[in-house]
């Protein structure tokens, strides 16, 4: 068991070291009880392909919204028959269902913070319970939330995040991408250089930040995954618009 100083003594020690010696670490001490979670992005290939070369058989989280666009769910298909990869799909809870459905075309546009918590927050956290640790591909140069990040973070309920890639900038990914022969998602190309899901995601300029494309002019910059929401057990503060009454979606 690691102490709250050991967590910060190694992540310091980090700073310098290769995302893939991250990767060694976190293996060897939390395997099997480890996983790690991945988009399908562009940017994502990096971080997948050292984890499958690493350690092969970790469970590969794909948070399956129902919002994603067609060419990311047939990229996921590809990568998974090529790679070999162990992916566990996470969907929704069933109680949100009906709500889910009366709302499927307004909730992304109305309240993005709800349906990301429905839909990709409170997903990941049932996933990880009987897991130790989770593997993210946060980079500092991606958000001002992301630019605080540390390589390990213990979360209240003793899980430990590690972000291998945090130190990495966009053009240290762009390289590994070339010097390795990765795939590019099928969008990137038509300037959608951070996908997420479908009414969330616009293409982008070249010189624009990466993440700009997400959630364009709504004020929001993350889903929820990689900050203080994340450790929350219900929705009972958000700032929903619905109002939504866990309570009574529980007996739907
Ligand atoms: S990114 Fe958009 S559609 Fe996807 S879960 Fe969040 S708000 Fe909903």
């Amino acid at each position: 068991m690691l102490s709250v100083h050991k967590i910060e003594k190694f992540s310091k020690e980090f700073e310098t070291k290769t995302p893939q010696e991250i990767i060694e670490w976190a293996v060897d001490r939390f395997s099997p009880y480890m996983a790690m979670s991945s988009s399908f992005q562009t940017q994502s290939m990096p971080l997948l392909h050292m984890v499958v070369h690493i350690a092969p058989e970790t469970p590969i989280f794909f948070i399956n919204t129902g919002y994603h666009f067609w060419e990311t769910l047939m990229f996921r298909e590809k990568m998974a028959d090529e790679w070999k990869l162990n992916i566990i799909d996470l969907y929704r809870d069933s109680r949100w269902d009906l709500f889910a459905r009366q709302n499927i075309r307004s909730l992304p546009l109305k309240d993005p913070n709800l349906c990301c918590y429905l839909h990709k927050v409170e997903p990941m956290q049932n996933a990880l319970k009987g897991y130790k640790a989770w593997i993210s591909g946060i980079r500092r140069d991606q958000t001002s939330v992301r630019a605080q990040a540390n390589f390990l973070e213990i979360q209240k309920d003793g899980l430990l995040k590690i972000n291998p890639l945090l130190n990495w900038k966009r053009e240290d990914v762009n390289r590994y991408i070339e010097e390795h022969n990765l795939p590019h998602h099928p969008l990137y190309e038509k300037g959608y250089r951070s996908v997420g899901c479908a009414p969330c995601t616009i293409a982008i300029g070249e010189n624009d930040n990466e993440r700009a494309g997400r959630w364009a002019g709504r004020g929001k910059v993350e889903c929820g995954l990689h900050t203080g929401m994340f450790s929350r057990k219900n929705i009972s503060e958000s700032q929903s618009e619905f109002q939504i009454d866990v309570t009574k979606v529980d007996h739907v």
